[in-house]
């Protein structure tokens, strides 16, 4: 069990006027799984890199369980990477790849064995040890991959977009295997991801990386219920961003007239956010309604997602899929619950 801290890394590139990383902060817990988010080229893989060894930080330090890394050689760091591809070896059969490691770091042959067959029932491919890696599928390919990385039982396991080239079943299924595992084995796991809903239901906490810093970090719900700052609110699917002046309860916008909210703590100017499927949509009017009609309508099996004409303004409103497909131009109100209605930064 390692925890893994960051303390003020910088890193920059030839050729770059800003530094990837500018004074970068992060602590992951003893096997905890934290997921990495942002755009892409802010950074994500030079962090992985930064932590194999791969890459040298400009300032700052890399600590497992308190202990600097920086002078380790990456072969020594007990870092792990497991990539969008899995990068068998050819001409070893699988029992040989998983046990590679096991070999260099000079395991007896029966201890060898033992720990394959080991590996191979805990990535649910039991007795596949004599089989080349061609014949395997991607996903099965990718599960030797794992294997191969964990069962010299390293400190810390980095994820680098490893589901990306698998199709929607297979990925979901590895997906919950890996996380399976690193749960069982306690590995400390970073995940390098652009999928939001892999990053979900994978992780204990969500970073999500801007400027050559941590945006923000918290729990997959809260991260994407109540998003700190407009840009992660962006990042996790809000559309909707109201400023006005917030006092006691009610919002008055410019743009949006007076609503009521809940955060009595906001006062002054302030930004208030809603996500698109906390807004309704009805025919009555009520707290928070706004008059609209309906422009686009498109049925996505699990929601229906609208778009909606409010004067000059279109704003979408994702609605419960059981709801009936409304015509363009029907007049509705749109409700902005004010339990909903949420303040960021
Ligand atoms: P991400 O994983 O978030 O997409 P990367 O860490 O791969 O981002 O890259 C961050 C930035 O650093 C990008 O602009 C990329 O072009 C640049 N970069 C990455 N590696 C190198 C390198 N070895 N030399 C120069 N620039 C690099």
């Amino acid at each position: 069990m390692t925890t893994l801290t960051f303390t003020h890394i910088t890193k920059s590139y030839p050729k770059r006027d800003t530094p990837v990383l500018d004074d970068f902060l992060l602590d992951v817990q003893s096997g905890e799984l934290v997921s990495l988010l942002g755009p892409s080229g802010i950074g994500k893989s030079t962090l992985l890199k930064l932590i194999a060894g791969i890459e040298r930080p400009d300032a700052g330090d890399i600590r497992f369980d308190g202990e600097s890394v920086l002078s380790t050689a990456p072969n020594q760091r007990e870092a792990v990477f497991m990539f969008q591809k899995a990068y068998l070896f050819p001409f070893l059969n699988v029992g040989e790849n998983i046990a590679f490691g096991l070999k260099v770091k000079g395991f007896s042959t029966k201890e060898r064995l033992i720990k394959v067959a080991e590996m191979l029932d805990l990535i649910g491919l039991p007795g596949i040890e004599k089989r080349p890696p061609n014949e395997l599928s991607g996903g099965e390919q990718q599960r030797v991959a794992l294997a191969r990385s964990l069962v010299i039982r390293p400190k810390v396991l980095l994820l680098d977009e490893p589901f990306n080239s698998l199709d929607r079943p297979v990925r979901l299924s590895l997906q919950e295997a890996v996380r399976n595992i690193q749960r069982e084995l306690g590995i400390t796991t970073l995940l390098v991801t652009h999928d939001l809903d892999e990053a979900m239901a994978m992780s204990d906490r969500m970073a999500l990386m801007m400027g050559g810093k941590v945006a923000a970090i918290d729990k997959p719900q809260r991260l994407f219920q109540k998003p700190p700052c407009v840009e992660t609110a962006k990042f996790v699917g809000v559309k909707l961003f109201i400023e006005g002046v917030a006092s006691s309860g009610t919002l008055v916008s410019a743009e949006w007239g007076k609503l009521k909210i809940e955060d009595e703590q906001k006062v002054g100017r302030s930004i208030f956010a809603i996500r698109p499927e906390h807004i309704r949509i009805q025919k009555e009017k009520c707290e928070n309604a706004l008059a609209g009609v309906v422009k686009n309508c498109v049925y996505r099996g699990t929601q229906i997602e609208m778009k909606i004409a409010l004067g000059e303004r279109v704003l979408r409103a994702h609605i419960p899929a059981k709801n009936e497909i409304m015509p363009a131009e029907e007049p509705v109100q749109v409700i902005l619950p004010k339990e909903h209605l949420f303040a960021v930064n």
